[in-house]
């Protein structure tokens, strides 16, 4: 029998779901931005202490409430804890965004704005960043006049790296005068750039925040979102009473706890990244500043066949060819070691490539001429 489903316009207008990549436990992962050297083994000591009465009990907040707000330089009440930062982008919507209202994004940009609001069935006011990867401050104040319910800026922005500078994030927030506007700053620990002692002087700005990243808690999803408190309280009405599970947050608990290690991962990964670029630059590769852990590489024509080479060597990255034309990766910055292979392979693949376009260069039959379909 052939099921008559209500189903809402907007489902039946969204392409079909693309689930993300399975089986990549052993390979090189540098396609999600996870940190490939594992969270702070403080973490696993922490969750080894749980005992079967902490997982039959629905959990309770307030406790690590208290000591992530700590952590994050505001109150609690001024935070919201949620099942990754997936989630926290998601309750927008649910607070703000009714079916054909308006939101405000620049692309290419994190796919997870643009996935809510298609669900929700919203308009997208859909601005670009610029050729040399700048965020189009110009534009989007003057779109902030049409009065957008909200406006996501990840910052630094995943996929190009552009990091916003306190000047230019003002004048943004300043102009929103109808919008809530949400910097998405997921790789805070990189950039060192937070507006988060903002929330007491603008109401409407919302800052959100992952433990996937730095933290490498990824699987265990937990996200958050730092506002005035009154603002706050509008998302808290649109949220379920249980979001986030008790394993998440003592293994949050533990990770900020650890300092040493986190920042030690850190100056590694600013280290890393500088090298890696250097080593693209040095074989003539564009590369575009980045500050977060992850670097947006324009191969050119080379691209495609430079992926699957990588592919075939069991190292993931995440090409952006749709979205930015052929030749676009985004390659997230592992451990020293894992970088080392990347650039060896990345290296080998690149000669070859030129090599061919030299030889077949004008016929075209050559094998680094064609964009991927
Ligand atoms: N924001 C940005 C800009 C991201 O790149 C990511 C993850 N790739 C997230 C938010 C969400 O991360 P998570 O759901 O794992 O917390």
């Amino acid at each position: 029998m052939k099921a008559k489903l209500p189903v809402r316009r907007a489902i039946l207008e969204r392409r079909t779901y693309e689930p993300p990549a399975e089986g990549r436990w052993n390979k090189v992962r540098l396609d999600f931005n996870e940190n490939t050297a594992g969270c702070a083994p403080a973490v696993r000591r922490a969750l080894a202490k749980l005992t079967p009465k902490h997982f039959a009990m629905y959990p309770e907040y307030e406790v690590s409430t208290k000591t992530l707000a700590k952590h994050f330089g505001v109150r609690p009440e001024e935070l919201l804890l949620t099942n990754g930062g997936d989630d926290a982008l998601r309750v927008f919507f649910d607070a703000f965004v009714d079916s054909k209202s308006r939101i405000l994004l620049s692309e290419p940009t994190f796919p997870m704005y643009r996935y809510y609001a298609e669900i929700c069935g919203a308009r997208i006011d859909n601005l670009r960043y610029g050729a040399q990867m700048e965020f189009p401050t110009e534009q989007a104040i003057r779109t902030l006049k049409e009065r957008p319910r909200v406006f996501f800026i990840a910052n630094p922005n995943n996929p190009t790296g552009t990091l916003l500078g306190y000047a230019e994030l003002e004048k943004i927030v300043k102009a929103a005068t109808h919008t809530a506007v949400v910097i998405d700053e997921a790789y805070v620990e990189f950039s060192g750039l937070t507006v988060v002692p903002w929330i007491k002087k603008y109401p409407h700005l919302f800052v959100t925040r992952t433990f996937s990243k730095a933290m490498g808690l990824a699987a265990l999803r937990l996200g958050a979102v730092i506002a005035n408190m009154d603002s706050l309280a509008i998302l808290r009405r649109a949220m379920p009473p249980f979001p986030v599970n008790l394993a998440a947050l003592v293994a949050a608990e533990a990770a900020v706890r650890d300092t040493k290690t986190r920042q030690a991962y850190v100056r590694n990964i600013l280290r890393v990244r500088s090298w890696f670029q250097g080593e693209l630059n040095s074989l003539g590769i564009t590369t575009y500043p980045s500050a977060g852990n992850f670097v947006l590489v324009n191969f050119g024509p080379a691209g495609p066949a430079l992926v699957q080479r990588l592919g075939q060597k069991g190292i993931l990255v995440r090409e952006r060819s749709k979205e930015m034309g052929s030749g676009f990766v985004r390659i997230t910055i592992g451990t020293e070691r894992e970088m080392r292979s990347v650039a060896r392979e990345i290296r080998r693949g690149w000669r070859k490539a030129q090599t061919y376009q030299q030889r077949y260069r004008g016929r075209s039959n050559a094998p680094y001429s064609k964009s991927p379909s």
